[in-house]
């Protein structure tokens, strides 16, 4: 057989690491994550058995949503976080003991270079993409705390108009869990906008076995968080990826100025 069995290293030193920053020193409350950001796989694993055509859907990574994010981060001049290999690897939003965290299935298509995939070889994965992310993610938290700088996280995603069939009339949507602050105010502020159709836990809602960035770094810490959920289509050039960018970073910044008023921040 040849090397391709030997998976001691995942990415190898001249491919680029999994985590990205956009603006580290940005001054806002808001710090900003895209655990969906990129669509990369490790040469060692080719294609993960699919065709380009599956490759760039958005079963493997979260279409539009990376305009938006590094847009938005220098729109409110807030510290943005990515991580560029694709979630057909391993998903960075699940926790990784979870039959999706490395999807066999994802949506109708069948990942083979995911099956029959040894312990060894997932933890792998883990160890070279998943944990980086996650620790830096930590120690960025740390060291705001350590600052004496409010954090407010938001976790950016964005969602397929069609899943399964099924057409989704939502144009965003705010997702969370135990935070009772910051999502009824994104609520709020979403929908006064009138021309939207504003998914509440729409089209997902966030919990600790689908979820791990919010319920992790966000409600394990006791910080103020929301994910946020923009539909594909609605990001799909960079116009719409520059509108909405501009639209959340203005209602943003209005919702910091509400919670300074309240002294959340
Ligand atoms: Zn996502």
């Amino acid at each position: 057989m040849a090397a391709a069995a030997d998976t001691s290293l995942l990415l190898k030193p001249q491919e680029v690491p999994p985590v990205q920053e956009f603006n580290s020193d940005g001054r806002s409350p808001f710090f900003l994550t895209c655990d969906h950001y990129g669509r990369l796989i490790p040469q060692v694993l080719g294609d993960l058995g699919l065709p380009e055509s599956e490759l760039v859907r958005h079963i493997a990574w979260d279409i539009g949503i990376a305009g938006v994010a590094e847009a938005l981060s220098k729109h409110l001049d807030a510290h943005l976080i990515v991580q560029r290999y694709s979630r057909l690897v391993i998903d960075c939003n699940r926790p990784p003991h979870v039959a999706s965290s490395i999807p066999r299935i994802s949506e109708a298509t069948t990942i083979s270079g995911n099956e029959g995939l040894s312990r060894e070889a997932a933890a792998l994965r883990r160890a070279q993409i998943f944990d980086p992310y996650h620790r830096r993610i930590d120690e960025i938290i740390d060291a705001r705390r350590d600052a004496g700088r409010p954090t407010v996280l938001v976790s950016l995603h964005s969602f397929t108009p069609v899943y399964a069939g099924i057409a989704r009339p939502w144009h965003i949507g705010t997702l969370y869990h135990r935070d009772t602050n910051l999502p009824p105010l994104l609520l709020q502020s979403l929908r006064a906008e009138g021309d939207l159709v504003v998914g509440d836990n729409e089209p997902y809602a966030v919990s600790d076995e689908t979820d791990y960035t919010i319920p992790v770094h966000g409600e394990a810490r006791g910080l103020m968080n929301t994910g946020i959920e923009i539909r594909q289509d609605l990001i799909s050039d960079q116009a719409g990826e520059k509108a909405w960018a501009d639209r959340l970073g203005r209602i943003l910044g209005e919702i910091e100025v509400t919670l300074r008023e309240r002294k959340l921040i």
